[in-house]
């Protein structure tokens, strides 16, 4: 079979947390300024109660409203396709799958979180989101999902970005979002950069910064994260819990798991309903970072904040340094100073394995891929497409017939400038 399809009422109806399956318990998020644990009530300002609960929940299996299983059904459940020809391609005895994540409308995994996300603010009587969004798949995953339950969106998106990448903008602004360059003048902290440094390109620290303040200081709005904390990886396992079904209907048995990692939510959302498989030997899982922002294979373990100014709780994980700002790679999506607390534990662990790979060999792997399969991935996705590609070799040299499957978490059709420069021989191989 290629493509191994399910029925909308196939839809996952129960999110899986792993908080009660981890090997230790998860240390708790510390308030910025006291730095003593922090209660549900410090996040109120911010989140709504829906969400906080689901943060800190000890439930294994957590229901999916059904208002939020009917917009998942506009493009839900996602295929998973052999990718038969690549195989051959590459002439390995392994077979390769991928769950392809990229048919959602803003063509990545992201509104499985932004839809789920919308949904409790609008239930709680919120009237407006704020988030930040670097080459904007977050953004435009947000404002897609904030204008389907009748919610307003304000995203402050990188200024370099917002200067280079005009197409993400122009979604965003097609459902209804308004966005603004950020450090912009809207915020006391980007007032205060700007004062500082009037040409910062800005930084995604820069732009939580901002969106967090702009949150905190009105009283009808929250803030919106997209990836690293508990909730949201928490929806997107309904990727994993798919995939798990699909895989029994191809008759297969996973031994690798490979996924990219910005922050950690699609990797996650592909790979905890796995993990207990892994615990027992069965499965290897692989985690695949850039090397340019090599956060679980070279950072630190310990408490950090996620954003610049420190507004953030501060969270026990893998980190390079709440000021690290990493070069300027293609995978904008993939470069985050910090990783999601539970991913962190489970590598510290060495129940998932972590993999830096550098530029040029990813977007090699994303251009075979596209040759082969025909789907252009988005350079993010290049980093899982590079070591399925890595990893189905390794089985031809061994010969063996392992079945590895990858997460492919978003299209490239709106990253086509990063092609252009690969293909022209303008990429830096960092
Ligand atoms: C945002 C993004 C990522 C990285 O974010 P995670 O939270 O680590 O999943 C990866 N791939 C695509 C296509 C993205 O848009």
């Amino acid at each position: 079979m290629k493509r191994i399809l399910l029925e909308e009422d196939e839809i996952p109806k129960q999110w899986y947390n792993i908080l009660p399956d981890l090997p230790e318990p998860l240390p708790p998020p510390l308030h910025p300024a006291t730095q003593e644990p922090i209660k549900p009530e410090d996040l109120e300002p911010i989140f709504p109660k829906g969400l906080i609960e689901q943060e800190m929940s000890g439930e294994r299996w957590i229901k999916i409203p059904d208002e939020v299983r009917e917009i998942y059904r506009i493009w839900r459940p996602t295929p998973l396709v052999r990718a038969e020809r690549l195989e051959k391609a590459l002439k390995t005895p392994a077979r390769i799958y991928f769950k392809y994540e990229g048919e959602s409308p803003p063509g990545s995994h992201k509104p499985n979180t932004a839809v789920a996300q919308a949904y409790y603010n609008a239930k709680e009587g919120v009237e407006r989101l704020t988030t930040e969004t670097g080459a904007g798949q977050w953004g435009s995953a947000l404002c897609f999902a904030t204008k389907l339950f009748d919610l307003a969106c304000t995203v402050y998106m990188v200024k370099v970005s917002y200067m280079q990448k005009p197409y993400r903008r122009v979604m965003m602004e097609t459902w209804g979002g308004e966005v603004f360059p950020s450090p912009s003048e809207r915020t006391e902290v980007g007032r205060k950069i700007l004062a500082e440094n009037p040409d910062t390109p800005g930084s995604l620290g820069i732009a939580i910064s901002e969106a967090i303040e702009d949150a905190a200081k009105n009283e009808d709005t929250k803030y919106s994260l997209g990836s690293v904390l508990n909730h949201v990886l928490l929806h997107q396992t309904i990727i994993g819990l798919e995939t798990k079904k699909q895989l029994e209907i191809a008759g297969e048995k996973p031994d690798v798991l490979v996924g990219c990692v910005g922050g950690g939510s699609n990797f996650a959302g592909l790979a905890y309903p796995f993990v207990n498989d892994a615990k027992n030997g069965d499965l290897e899982i692989i985690a695949v970072e850039p090397a340019a922002c090599p956060t679980l294979t070279s950072g630190e373990y310990k408490y950090d904040f996620g954003d610049v100014a420190g507004l953030t709780p501060l969270l026990k994980m893998y980190t390079l340094g709440h000021d690290f700002i990493p070069p300027p790679i293609h995978a904008g999506g993939l470069r985050y100073h910090g990783d999601a607390p539970t991913l962190c534990m489970l590598v510290k662990h060495g129940i998932i394995k972590a993999r830096a790979v550098k530029q040029i060999p990813t977007f090699e792997a994303g251009v075979m891929f596209a040759r082969t399969e025909g789907i252009i991935p988005a350079p993010e996705t290049n980093h899982a497409v590079r070591v399925a590609i890595d990893e189905a070799i390794r089985a031809r040299e061994n010969n063996e017939e392992k079945v590895i499957v990858f997460g492919f978490s978003g299209h490239g059709l709106l990253d086509l400038q990063a092609y252009d420069d690969y293909l022209a021989g303008k990429l830096v191989n960092t």
